[in-house]
């Protein structure tokens, strides 16, 4: 362009008209943006939030320790401890997730055989301080109580495809 051309283009704010004419064009379109966190949009059942770990109805432990999640897990987050009950059956005396660490790959959710550590929905988790990303099984098992209805549907809807 030659100099009288930008010159002329500067003088007439061409570029300024066009983007108000945009502006005014966008302010009679739907709006695509979400007012969040009041608006949320659309989420997979398939997608993977904040681990749980689920009960029975009964409300019995799932889990049977059998740390195949442990032993998956690519960025060994997961410890498991574990110990025979009075009943004989095996159950976890400490479960804990380093949620710094996570991946979120969800290989412990595949790897388990009873569906007992899951990832659920909820991706507003996040903390001030790491150590509040230190999961234990007490707040594993608080999320599977909080989160179950949502999280037995889920699996549900996955279930044709595992
Ligand atoms: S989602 Fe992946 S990285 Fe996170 S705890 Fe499970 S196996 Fe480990
Ligand atoms: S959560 Fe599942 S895979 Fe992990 S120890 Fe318990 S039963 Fe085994």
């Amino acid at each position: 362009m030659s100099a009288l051309g930008t010159t002329l283009r500067s003088f007439l704010l061409k570029e300024l008209a066009a983007g108000m004419v945009s502006t005014f064009r966008m302010m009679f379109k739907p709006k695509v943006t979400l007012n969040y966190p009041y608006e949320k949009g659309p989420l997979s059942h398939r997608f993977r939030g904040e681990h749980a770990l689920r009960r029975y109805p009964n409300g019995e432990e799932r889990c049977i320790a059998c740390k195949l999640c442990e032993a998956t897990c690519p960025a060994e987050a997961i410890t498991i401890e574990a110990e025979e009950r009075d009943d004989g059956s095996r159950r976890t005396t400490r479960y804990d997730i380093d949620m710094t660490k996570c991946i979120y790959c969800g290989l412990c959710e595949e790897a388990c055989p009873v569906d007992a550590i899951v990832e659920g929905p909820n991706y507003e988790f996040a903390t001030e301080t790491r150590e509040e990303l230190m999961y234990d099984k007490g707040k594993l098992l608080a999320n599977g109580d909080r989160w179950e209805s949502l999280l037995a549907r889920r699996l549900e809807l996955d279930a044709p495809y595992r």
